[in-house]
């Protein structure tokens, strides 16, 4: 198998090459084509699986397409270490295409992300704490964000995120796209995704 079918630019061929990532894995072949298309996803799959490219790539294709200046997706993630991490992947796979995000959590300092904030970034990637507080704040806008995503969704919820997420939910327009990823799917995340996600293509590892 290759990236060569699932419907990439030539661009992001190039980038993912130069990342070093030859094959797709699994997630990424199935998700990658119904999230370029503009669906929604609920892909389950574990950390080590490769799903963090398997929402990065179909991002990074949807926003080049899309006139800058404004944050136009949401990653929320239960963790600083994962949020760190998401923010590399999108760096790496997104700078050929000059795709820029920033991280919004806490630990760090706020006038720094404020600052972070002010560049523009296209992607925000955010723990859901840190990211009402700069919404209180009047630090952040939601209405231009036009893709979310929610990873580790069932690792939010273990963690007590499930208020801050409703809020966010709130805050967001409802004409969006949304990929929700979780390692498992248990009873307390359906009314997550009855809120979140819409006529979904359900991809399993
Ligand atoms: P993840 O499951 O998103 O945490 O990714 C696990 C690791 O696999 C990360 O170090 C990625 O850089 C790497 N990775 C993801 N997709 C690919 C791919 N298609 N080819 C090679 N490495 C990959």
């Amino acid at each position: 198998e290759s990236f060569q079918g699932l419907g990439l630019s030539e661009a992001m061929l190039q980038d993912l090459v130069k990342a070093g990532y030859t094959a797709p894995t699994p997630i990424q072949m199935q998700a990658i084509p119904p999230a370029l298309a503009g669906r929604d996803v609920i892909g389950c799959a574990q950390t080590g699986t490769g799903k963090t490219a398997a929402f990065a790539i179909p991002m990074i294709e949807r926003l080049a397409a899309l006139p800058k200046g404004q944050p136009q997706a949401l990653v929320l993630a239960p963790t600083r270490e994962l949020a760190l991490q998401i923010l590399a992947t999108i760096d790496k796979l997104g700078r050929g295409r000059r795709i820029s995000a920033t991280v919004i959590m806490g630990g760090a300092d706020m006038q720094a992300q404020v600052r972070g904030l002010r560049q523009q970034p296209d992607i925000l990637v955010a723990t859901p704490g840190r990211l009402l507080d700069h919404m209180w704040n009047g630090t952040i806008n939601l209405a231009p964000i036009k893709m979310l995503v929610l990873d580790e969704a069932d690792r939010m919820l273990d963690m007590g995120f499930a208020p801050q997420i409703n809020q966010i939910l709130d805050a967001l327009p409802v004409e969006r796209q949304t990929l929700l990823f979780s390692a498992t799917l248990p009873a307390d995340l359906t009314r997550l995704v009855q809120v979140s996600v819409h006529n979904a293509v359900r991809v399993m590892v």
